[in-house]
C-alpha cells in the first residue's frame, strides 16, 4: 500500500483490506449469537456504509432483511454538527428488530438524530447500532454503540466506502489523513 493524495491532501495507509475483512468476520459473528431467533433488519446508514455493510452480509449466516436511508454531515473533513436527512428508510420497520450499520462514529450526532427518528417514527422493538469504526476520543454521547469492528484515533479517515469530498470511496484498503488531529 502506497501514500495517496486526493484533492489537495495526503493519505497514509492505515487498514489493508483483508484485517478489515477479518474484524467484521468476528463481527458478524457476534451479531448473529445475539440474533440466531430473531430475523433482524439491518439498516445501512448510507453512503460511507456501502463497502462494510455488503461485506457484513457476506459473513452473517442467519435470517435478515435490509433496509437503507441517507443522511449527512460532514462537510470535507470536518463534522458541520447539523445531520440532514437526504434519502427516506426504504421501508417500514415497525415492530422490527433493528440494527442501524454505520460506516464510522466519530461525534455521535447522526446516531443522536437517527435514534430520535426512529423512536418518533418507527418504534421498533428494538433498536442497536452496529459501527465498522469508532473514534472513542471524539464520542461524548450517553448512549454506548453495541458493536464495533475496530475503535481508532481522532485522524480522519478514508477509503472502504469512506469519502473525502466524495472521491476515495472506491479504494479497498483504509487511509489516515496524513496532517495532525481534526479540530471539532
Ligand atoms: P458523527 O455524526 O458521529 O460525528 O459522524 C458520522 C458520519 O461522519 C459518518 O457516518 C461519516 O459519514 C462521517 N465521518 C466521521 N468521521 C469520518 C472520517 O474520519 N472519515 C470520513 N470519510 N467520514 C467521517
Amino acid at each position: 500500500m502506497e501514500s495517496i493524495t486526493i484533492h489537495d491532501k495526503n493519505f497514509v495507509p492505515y487498514l489493508k483490506h483483508d484485517e478489515i475483512q477479518e474484524l467484521i468476520k468476528n463481527l458478524a459473528e457476534k451479531v448473529y449469537e445475539d440474533y440466531k431467533d430473531e430475523t433482524p433488519i439491518f439498516v445501512g446508514v448510507l453512503n460511507g456504509v456501502i463497502m462494510f455493510f455488503s461485506d457484513f452480509l457476506k459473513y452473517y449466516k442467519g435470517k435478515c432483511e435490509i433496509a437503507f436511508l441517507q443522511v449527512s454531515s460532514y462537510s470535507g473533513t470536518q463534522s458541520t454538527g447539523i445531520v440532514y436527512k437526504k434519502m427516506d428508510l426504504t421501508k417500514d420497520v415497525v415492530d422490527r428488530h433493528i440494527v442501524l450499520m454505520e460506516d464510522i462514529v466519530d461525534t455521535g450526532n447522526t446516531l443522536e438524530n437517527l435514534f430520535e427518528y426512529f423512536k418518533n417514527t418507527q418504534r421498533p422493538k428494538s433498536l442497536k447500532v452496529a459501527s465498522l469504526l469508532l473514534k472513542p476520543d471524539v464520542f461524548q454521547k450517553d448512549f454506548t454503540i453495541d458493536y464495533v469492528a475496530k475503535e481508532i484515533p481522532n485522524k480522519f479517515v478514508l477509503g472502504y466506502g469512506l469519502d473525502y469530498d466524495e472521491l476515495g470511496r472506491n479504494l479497498p484498503d483504509l487511509y489516515q489523513l496524513e496532517e495532525g488531529r481534526i479540530n471539532h
